[in-house]
């Protein structure tokens, strides 16, 4: 029986003593801005909102130049997760992705996170023989009927638990992660028994409103996890002091959050990962949310901070704001 985990790291890295930091902790990159499902809370699944970002397949040279600009960074980068506004497993060249994630050593762990219904038999072998340390399977529901409600599209729950118990069995030392919403199912309990033979680690979170400028139709004041320090609202929004975050063509975001790419830092196809890590745009961010002067960006209307992150660097705001000034002035 898999273990009831949201995963996510207990032993984290003090931000307030170390920021800013020299390497990015996680790097998003989305590999498809499409996908194969209409979710109805999320930007993606939406024909209107659709139109307001630009979707595109991650080619292979792209992705081959974002790996050579990661060895500019000084030390490892902790996660490279393929995700992003679009279903991964759409860019049939996934495995290769991950396989060249994994053979350029610049990694600690290469994940995935993905609605797992593109998984065949034979991109399941390709995936663990790549070396992919975890999939994270996002289940819309646990019903048909209200799986089709949700996400807009017809699955047969019966063959798609197959697949999975057959992607288990072949696993290896790849983890298999699934979870789904309280929108997707009734019974958190029957979920765990249902799905939980076949998976390393199994959790259902709440709906939140993820998307500043779309409404995900969450339950006011929803936490995405049940953990404590998930339930104390934060000040300063610590994704852009962590993580960088790739569009398929390359763009990249302070954040998981910016859809509309509204707050975009510049593209790898003109500059260099590193020099986007320390440049102008993102420290002066990074001093804005210190400084709790947000009038003007996104992020004033963002609700980040509130539901979905364990990490709190509010005590710090002063001395981080003064190691980056010093930084950028030498
Ligand atoms: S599967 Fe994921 S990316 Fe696709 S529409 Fe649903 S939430 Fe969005
Ligand atoms: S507050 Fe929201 S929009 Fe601003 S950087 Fe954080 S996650 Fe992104």
């Amino acid at each position: 029986m898999a273990e009831i985990s949201n995963m996510l790291n207990k032993n984290r890295m003090n931000l307030g003593e170390k920021a800013p930091l020299a390497t990015p902790l996680v790097i998003q990159l989305e590999t498809s801005g499409y996908c194969n499902l209409e979710c109805s809370f999320c930007p993606c699944g939406d024909k209107e909102a659709r139109k307001l970002f630009p979707q595109d397949i991650m080619s292979l040279e792209t992705f081959r130049l974002f790996i050579d600009q990661c060895k500019e960074f000084p030390d490892k980068i902790k996660v490279l997760r393929f995700i992003g506004i679009g279903e991964p497993l759409v860019n049939t060249n996934i495995a290769l992705f991950v396989k060249m994630a994994k053979e350029s050593g610049l990694f600690e762990r290469v994940e995935i996170t993905t609605n797992g219904l593109l998984i065949t038999d034979e991109l399941a072998i390709e995936l663990v023989n790549a070396g992919l340390d975890t999939i994270l399977i996002s289940l819309e529901s646990t019903n048909e009927d209200l799986f089709y409600k949700i996400a807009n599209r017809k699955v047969d729950l019966s063959a798609f638990k197959e697949q999975l118990k057959r992607f288990y069995s072949i696993r290896k030392n790849t983890k298999i992660y699934i979870k789904t919403t309280n929108m997707g199912t009734e019974s958190e309990e029957e979920f765990y028994s249902e799905y939980g033979e076949f998976c390393d680690y199994i959790y259902v979170e709440s709906v939140i409103e993820n998307w500043p400028e779309f409404s995900a139709g969450a339950i006011n004041g929803a936490v995405r996890y049940k953990n404590e320090e998930y339930q104390k609202a934060k000040k300063v929004c610590i994704q852009p002091f962590k993580v960088l975050c790739l569009s398929a063509n390359g763009d990249v975001m302070p954040c998981s959050v910016d859809w509309k790419r509204v707050l975009r830092l510049g593209n790898i196809n003109t500059e260099k990962l590193a020099d986007i890590w320390n440049g102008k745009k993102r420290n002066e961010l990074l001093c804005s949310l210190l400084e709790l002067s947000k009038e003007g960006l996104l992020c004033d209307k963002c609700k980040y901070v509130t539901q979905n992150q364990p990490d709190d660097i509010d005590d710090y705001r002063e001395e981080i704001v003064k190691r980056i000034r010093k930084q950028i002035n030498g």
